[in-house]
């Protein structure tokens, strides 16, 4: 029987999942940095260790408690013209985050009624940095373009030097990077994780309320992948009617997808049943509605003495600036170059533009020396052919300018 239900699971899941592939790939990712770097296994113990006994501190201590404020900056890693959200879709997802944090959302009215007691105001909220690390004024937003399409889970849009944006210092910043994730929804760090990896990485679909292309079109991917930063795990445990480590989550057999709402028992849990409606599974967006108190607890843990998310508590991102200049933004960093080759030429020319797709559309010039125009051509595609085989012998420069005021000169010899 278990065999069968098991296999029922697996191929609801391969059909219905088909948007994403992969809804959350922490867990995942986690047993890779575990094979990478072992020594983060024992760092991952010891902060299990750190919360269960602080998380019965944090309960005994219930009642004078202070709202957490966490300062976020949020990079995001455009390569299309669309990929370039706005300032108002990165604050409806922080509105979001606050809403499923603080139990503020509207859907908390569908918490059925058997779990209402155990579901948690956690006290923790985000915002938008105000001040970077040398005290200068912020909005908390960067906007990079990048020529990567797609991103894998492998870390790289955490640095430029791979085509992405460094992180802001972990101990002071929570770093979201919003790009486009292949097949994946977002994944997100562990505590006690590598410090310049510490964050979520969030597919552009997945972002909000805004772009919805899937069952996971209303923000609340981000509150599942920040759940995972600060320490909480999926109901299953990950295995088989595995342990979540919080004591009013029920047991349950293993993800959840779609949007049930029947009682469903699994692992010996009656007569409540999975808590399907749990930002910890991966039930569409919108039936899923809360935290519990035991989770809560884990994650405020964390934020006592000794934790790994305590010294955000003193961080200077949502202080007033010192300096109110906001720095210039490198919206086109300094490794993108255009390529013409090969050079010199007798025949054909390729102009690879393939680091900056936003080429595309403009209008290219070869000029001689004397500056007579040779030619002129529309530039259609990333990589493009130009036939320069009927120009007397010379030296050449092919031109381009777009409508942002970027502007490239390229010099050839024709044989
Ligand atoms: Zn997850």
């Amino acid at each position: 029987m278990k065999t069968i239900s098991i296999l029922a699971i697996t191929m609801f899941f391969l059909r219905s999942f088909s948007a994403y592939g992969q809804m959350c790939g922490s867990y995942d990712y986690q047993q890779a940095e575990f094979n990478n770097n072992p020594s983060l296994k024992s760092s991952f113990n010891s902060i299990e260790q750190f919360i269960n006994q602080r998380q019965q501190v944090a309960i005994m201590s219930r009642g004078e408690e202070t709202v957490i404020k966490i300062p976020v900056v949020v990079h995001i890693l455009y390569h299309t013209q669309d990929e370039k959200i706005s300032d108002a879709q990165v604050q409806n997802q922080i509105d979001i985050l606050n809403a499923c944090f603080r139990r503020r959302n509207a859907d908390s009215v569908n918490t059925p009624l058997r779990f209402k007691s155990v579901a948690a105001d956690c006290g923790i909220e985000f915002q938008l940095a105000t001040s970077d690390s040398r005290s200068r004024s912020t909005t908390g937003i960067i906007r990079k373009y990048t020529p990567i399409e797609k991103w894998k889970m492998d870390d790289k849009m955490k640095f430029s030097s791979s085509m992405g944006d460094d992180a802001w210092d972990p101990s002071s910043y929570l770093n979201i990077w919003i790009c486009r994730l292949d097949k994946l929804a977002g994944y997100a760090s562990f505590p006690g994780g590598e410090m310049n990896k510490d964050g979520l990485a969030i597919d552009f679909a997945a972002l909000g309320t805004v772009g919805a292309t899937s069952g996971y079109g209303m923000g609340k991917t981000a509150v599942h992948e920040l759940g995972h930063w600060l320490g909480l795990k999926h109901l299953w445990g990950d295995e088989y009617c595995g342990d979540d480590g919080v004591a009013d989550t029920p047991k349950q057999a293993g993800y959840t997808i779609g949007c049930p709402n029947n009682i469903r028992i699994t692992c010996g849990n009656s007569p409540n049943g999975d808590m399907y409606m749990n930002y910890m599974d991966f039930t569409n967006d919108a039936c899923t509605n809360m935290f519990t108190i035991g989770q809560k607890m884990r994650m405020k843990a964390l934020f006592e003495p000794g934790g790994s998310r305590f010294s955000l508590l003193s961080s200077k991102g949502l202080t007033t600036p010192l300096i109110f200049e906001i720095p210039l933004q490198e919206n086109d960093p300094k490794w993108l170059k255009p390529q013409l080759f090969p050079n010199p030429t007798s025949t054909t020319l390729t102009l690879d533009l393939t680091y900056d797709a936003r080429w595309v559309g403009s209008t290219l010039q070869i000029t001689n020396l004397t500056g007579l125009s040779m030619m002129q051509q529309k530039i259609t595609s990333k990589v493009q052919q130009i036939n320069v085989q009927n120009f007397p012998s010379g030296v050449y420069i092919l031109a381009a300018k777009r409508e942002d005021g970027l502007s490239i000169k390229l010099q050839f010899v024709k044989l």
